[in-house]
């Protein structure tokens, strides 16, 4: 079984054919997700979706969470809010949360401030409610650092579309924190990312497609723009590429370790 440990279902992209788009992925073999959140609006969405799509073989897991490209339309109150959320037994994790320096507006001096500050704040969310985290960091894994030096996670996390320096991934890796491995990996021009995914335990990372984001490069030259969950395999394809070894054994590695990461093991 392969699980997505990132994927935003509930995105509007999904709208006209959400269905079909669960049934590919059923095929391909996932048998549970990680939906990530980003902004407050669209929490009942996320809700919804991941009810209306949990079945006998699929379970899908909300994690609630203001994303860094989010912070400016939201407000030390909806801060508030969100602890009613992430304290619900069905909610698996906080996130997604982080610092993002790549677009120009982010870089701001003000929106900057406050990134940091949401940061930081549901980071303490996460420990006062035992949970782990789903970050995002993107041009900005000093920062990210310093933010979890200050701000140890008790229960882990996982570190979404990884791709900083092999220095940064070890000292995650012994921080409790696990890789995710996306769309990036499959790109000719990621070879620092494919030697770093040689080297690492395999204990140390999952799987995620960010759909409908980061689509695998095989794909976009086919022609397509939009990413979705059943096409994680390609990401399969490429770290037991990577390791020799098989497509099996890495799903079977990755979807314990992010099994073990939120604490929801099945016996099977
Ligand atoms: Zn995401």
């Amino acid at each position: 079984m392969l699980i997505d440990s990132h994927c935003h279902l509930d995105a509007e992209a999904f709208d006209h054919d959400r269905e079909e788009v669960v049934n590919r992925a059923r095929q391909a073999g996932v048998g549970a997700m990680l939906l990530p959140a980003y902004s407050c609006e669209h929490f009942v969405r996320l809700e919804s979706v991941c009810q209306r799509y949990s079945m006998v073989d699929l379970t899908l897991w909300p994690a609630w969470g203001i994303h860094p490209c989010y912070v400016k339309q939201h407000n030390e109150d909806d801060l508030q809010r969100l602890e009613a959320w992430v304290s619900r037994s069905d909610c698996v994790a906080v996130g997604e949360i982080g610092l993002d320096r790549f677009l120009p507006e982010s870089r701001e001096p003000e929106v900057w401030r406050k990134q940091q500050h949401f940061f930081r704040y549901q980071l303490d969310l996460a420990n006062r409610v035992g949970k782990p985290v789903v970050i995002h960091a993107r041009h900005s894994y000093a920062e990210l650092m310093s933010a979890l030096r200050h701000c140890q996670v008790s229960a882990g996390g996982i570190i979404h579309a990884y791709n900083g320096p092999v220095n940064v991934a070890y000292t995650l890796v012994d921080a409790g924190f696990l890789l995710g491995l996306g769309g990036v990996l499959t790109q000719d021009s990621a070879s620092r990312l494919a030697a770093l995914v040689t080297r690492l335990p395999l204990s140390a990372m999952v799987l995620e497609t960010d759909a409908p984001d980061m689509l695998p490069q095989a794909l976009w030259r086919q022609g397509l723009r939009r990413h979705e969950p059943a096409w994680i395999v390609e990401v399969q394809a490429r770290v037991a590429a990577l390791r020799g070894i098989s497509r099996g054994d890495v799903a079977t590695a990755t979807s314990a370790n992010v099994q073990r990461c939120l604490g929801k093991l099945w016996l099977d």
